[in-house]
């Protein structure tokens, strides 16, 4: 009938297609580099973000009973001990769970990100972001590997990328200013 748009056959618009469309102007995933919201860190956290500024992913061990507390703290989260020592993470593991980002709580934020929740090998999650590769290509299990970029104002965050494109520490051309940030932990 003239007027009434096909519902099938070649040309119809079928249920989906635009938000497929959508995702198959797929690109590699990027570090955030606008001004995001970011944390202040506190005497327990700031080992953690320092050591992200040096491209060193930290967590905490327990001296007492050798489980790992993450994130950063003052306390055992298995033994309530208080003796907390720093090691530093070989920066792989797997992807637990994850989602893809298109409506972003604020302007700030370049859409699709990805949110993701990674098994770190030495035994503790972390929630980052994914990126160095399309948006599609992510899947439970996935190896991935920490990569350092920096936001507009200097801070070094924790990215997780392929695991086959490598560890990287990598900065923009920014200015050094000293606050630090987060996109995917906390702190
Ligand atoms: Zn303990």
């Amino acid at each position: 009938m003239p007027g009434i748009p096909a519902r099938s056959g070649a040309g119809a618009e079928r249920p989906g297609a635009k938000r497929r469309e959508r995702e198959s102007m797929s690109s590699l995933l990027q570090p955030q580099a606008g001004d995001i919201p970011h944390p202040f860190p506190s005497v327990v956290s700031q080992p953690y973000w320092d050591g992200c500024a040096r491209g060193e992913l930290l967590f905490q061990r327990c001296d007492e009973c050798g489980g790992i507390t993450h994130t950063p703290a003052m306390i055992c989260s298995h033994c309530c001990a208080r003796a907390l020592s720093w090691e530093r993470s070989a920066g792989t593991g797997s992807i637990y769970s994850w989602t893809t980002v298109w409506r972003p709580q604020t302007p700030a934020f370049v859409v699709p990100y990805q949110p993701i929740i990674v098994d770190v090998d030495e035994g503790f999650q972390l929630l980052s972001n994914l990126i160095g590769c399309d948006h599609d290509a992510v899947h439970v299990g996935m190896r991935v590997a920490v990569q350092f970029h920096a936001i507009a104002d200097g801070t070094m965050l924790p990215y997780f990328g392929p695991e086959h494109l490598g560890l990287r520490a990598c900065r923009h051309p920014t200015t050094s200013r000293s606050r630090t940030s987060c996109t995917g932990t906390r702190s």
